[in-house]
Parts: structure tokens; C-alpha cells; sequence
């Protein structure tokens, strides 16, 4: 295949993220990548970098609303400075139960994808706006979709159905799990000598854990939604639902409807809790182990739920695959946090799990495990942009 410019959008709640590669047969070549950030603040950023980390767009604008975010990045990039893309791949979150495969947008698709919206509120409809924005703007070519829960779709039934009355099964209620981008990036980097029992744990402002059998999803942390599974920056991660009743039944005596009462409880659970809700301080682990050398004992308490949290999580991992050769550790804490890593498998070592101080005292792509660990310990950083222009290039062939 001759060299083609593909561009990734990946969007989110309050940003929009871009990047443009030069694909061709086996050449991967990062061009620039972008962000629109604060969309729904008089204040934003958006920017956009060269292959060398130079700004070439660097601006502060008003962004009202998605519609200007996105209208500031497809303005910038049908400028002559960029390539006009060959291709686009979008990054999906959820398909819902029934678009299980990557694969070229149509109206339809689109339709199709928003019709489950209601299962990821938070993160299916800025995707829809985006998909239908593109295919109007960049006329003629080729979108595609690139699922997050893709990855996930060899989790077993045992392990994605709910225990809950059937009807809402049948509405899509199940475990999708996400971040699974991130996931394939991980064994993609790994090949081609991807362990057989492999656990990667993705930790960042939302943080989940996988079990690999053999390269393939065989669990994960997050279920319906990313607010389930570990502890995050501003989520519960998974929780007694009497807890969710106890909320509700609260916010119902101030509330002036249901909609109204459960939309109360979805700030809850994903904006105010985790990391956030116990800390009483901040999302951003750099601001906890800041608050934590102050001696801030809920910075703390945050901290080691976390931790402890994601322990067991391997524990339980490591039974599911009857055994570990590897745990990778991926994400922006999962790279950065020199004390997390140490704290998380500090009581591991029962299961093979045995860190190196000293090479674990490194930020980015290492091996930290010590000379004589029976599990191979790592940090990989992620490579979702990769991940999804690898999959446009081989759908593009199809
Ligand atoms: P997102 O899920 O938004 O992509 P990232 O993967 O960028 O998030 O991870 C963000 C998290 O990484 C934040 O909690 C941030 O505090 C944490 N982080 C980044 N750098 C460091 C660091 N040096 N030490 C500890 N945590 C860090």
C-alpha cells in the first residue's frame, strides 16, 4: 500500500484529541498531533505539534460548544500546512451489543451506535456528533469506527453477563469492558513474545486491569460503564449497590423528578468520587502525593484505597489465570508513580510478584522487576493512536 496520511480523532467529554500518521505497508510515521481542550469554557486551548514538538498552532480561544471545538480543528487541518487525510479512524468507547467489529461509518452505524447511548452517557454522544460532523466535513473519505470495548469481545459469557433479571440483559445491560485500545497496544508492543498469563493494569484518570490469556481478553475491571471495576480519579469503581440506593433515596427528597434524581447520582458516582471523594482535595495522583508528604491523611486514605484496590484485583487475576508471567503497567500513573507501583506490590510477593527498587525508580518504558522475580514486571506506555491507525490501514485493505 502506497504511504496515506490517516488522521485519529479521539474525543472525550471536554476535549477533543487528533493526530495525523503516514501509513504505508509496515511504516508507522507520527506527522503532528492536537487538542481542542475546556470545550463548554470561555477559555480553552487548542493546539497542534509537529513530529519534533513544535508548536504550530497554539492558541486560547472561547469553546461554547463541541461544534466550535471541532470547527477550529477541521478549519486548521484543511489548511495547507497538513495533509489532507486519506482515511479517519474515530475512537469509539462503546458500540453497544450488537457493532462488535471495527469498521467503515455509514449513517447507519452511526444511528445504530447512538440507539445505545443511554449505555455510556457520558461518552456516546459527543463520539456520535463527532462521526456525523466528519462525514459531512471531510467528504468522500472513508471514516472508521475503532472500538474500545473491541478488544474485550473474547471475555467469556461468564464473565460479561450481569447477574441481574434477564429483560435488562436483553436491553444491553453486560460487561463491555474499555480502554481497550490501550490493551492491544500493550500486546501489540509485546509481539512477538506476548506472555501467556499476562495482567496489565491501564492507570490513569480512569483506571482499569486486564487479564490476557495468550494475547486475548479473558477479563476485565470495567463493566457496563468506565465508573465500574477500580477505583478512579472521580469514580467509584465497583460498589455495594445498596450504596447506590442509599444515594438516590437522598437526592430524591431534593430532587423535582427522576431524570433529574439519576442524573444527580451519575455526577456522583463519576465526577465526585474515587480519588476525589475520599481525598476531599483532587483527582490528580501528583496532587495527592504532593498532599501526602504534608501529611494529608485523607490524601492518604485515597491513595491506599487505590492501591489496595488494585492489589486484589491482581490477586484475583492471577487465580482467574491459574498463574502470571508478566504485569505490565501502563497509563499516566501507571508510568509516573514510582510510590504506587512499589505500594501495589508490596504485598505480592506470594504470587511471584517482586519489585526492584532501583529500576523501578524510573518514569516510562522499563523493566522493574528484581534479577529473581518470577513474574516479569514492566512499564509499556500505551500506544492507542497507533493501535487505531493500524486498524484503519488493515480495514482500508479489506
Ligand atoms: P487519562 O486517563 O486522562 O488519559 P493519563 O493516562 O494521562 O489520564 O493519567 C493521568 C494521571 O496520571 C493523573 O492522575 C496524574 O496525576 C498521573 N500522573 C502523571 N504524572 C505523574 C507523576 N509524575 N507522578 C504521579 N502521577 C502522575
Amino acid at each position: 500500500m502506497a504511504s496515506l496520511p490517516v488522521l485519529v480523532l479521539n474525543s472525550g467529554s471536554s476535549s477533543i484529541k487528533f493526530s495525523i500518521y503516514e501509513a504505508g505497508d509496515g511504516q508507522r510515521t507520527k506527522l503532528h498531533e492536537g487538542a481542542v481542550d475546556g470545550i463548554g469554557t470561555d477559555l480553552g486551548t487548542f493546539w497542534i505539534k509537529d513530529a519534533e514538538g513544535r508548536k504550530l498552532v497554539d492558541e486560547t480561544p472561547a469553546l461554547p460548544n463541541r461544534a466550535v471545538a471541532f470547527k477550529l480543528v477541521v478549519d486548521a487541518l484543511h489548511s495547507s500546512d497538513f495533509p489532507a487525510p486519506a482515511a479517519i479512524g474515530h475512537r469509539v468507547v462503546c458500540g453497544g451489543p450488537t457493532v462488535k467489529e471495527n469498521q467503515l461509518i455509514t449513517p447507519q452505524l452511526i444511528d445504530e451506535i447512538d440507539s445505545y447511548a443511554a449505555l455510556a452517557p457520558l461518552h456516546t454522544p459527543i463520539a456520535v456528533y463527532i462521526m456525523r460532523e466528519s462525514l459531512s466535513l471531510f467528504p468522500g473519505i472513508p471514516n472508521f469506527a475503532i472500538l474500545d470495548t473491541y478488544f474485550h469481545r473474547t471475555m467469556p459469557e461468564v464473565v460479561t453477563h450481569m447477574p441481574i433479571p434477564e429483560e435488562y440483559s436483553a436491553m444491553g445491560v453486560r460487561r463491555y469492558g474499555y480502554h481497550g485500545i490501550s490493551y492491544e497496544s500493550i500486546v501489540y508492543q509485546l509481539e512477538p513474545n506476548v506472555p501467556e498469563k499476562l495482567i496489565v493494569a491501564h492507570l490513569g484518570n480512569g483506571a482499569s486491569i486486564s487479564a490476557i490469556r495468550n494475547g486475548q481478553c479473558l477479563d476485565t475491571s470495567m463493566g457496563l460503564t468506565p465508573t465500574g471495576g477500580i477505583i478512579s480519579g472521580s469514580r467509584t469503581g465497583d460498589i455495594d449497590p445498596g450504596v447506590l440506593l442509599f444515594i438516590l433515596h437522598k437526592i430524591a427528597e431534593t430532587a423535582s423528578s427522576a431524570t433529574e434524581a439519576a442524573d444527580r447520582l451519575e455526577i456522583v458516582v463519576s465526577k465526585k468520587s474515587g480519588l476525589l471523594g475520599v481525598s476531599e482535595l483532587s483527582n490528580d495522583m501528583r496532587d495527592l502525593r504532593d498532599a501526602i508528604k504534608d501529611g494529608n491523611a485523607k490524601a492518604r486514605l485515597a491513595v491506599d484505597k487505590f492501591t489496595w484496590t488494585i492489589a486484589r484485583w491482581i490477586g484475583s487475576y492471577v487465580a482467574e489465570l491459574n498463574g502470571l508471567d508478566m504485569l505490565v503497567f501502563t497509563g499516566g500513573i501507571g508510568e509516573n508513580d514510582i510510590a504506587g507501583r512499589a505500594e501495589i506490590c508490596a504485598g505480592l510477593g506470594a504470587l511471584g510478584i517482586v519489585l526492584d527498587p532501583v529500576r523501578n525508580n524510573v518514569r516510562g518504558e522499563a523493566v522493574i522487576s528484581a534479577e529473581n522475580s518470577p513474574v516479569t514486571v514492566r512499564v509499556i506506555p500505551p500506544a492507542e493512536d497507533l493501535m487505531i491507525v493500524n486498524h484503519v490501514v488493515r480495514l482500508l485493505g479489506k
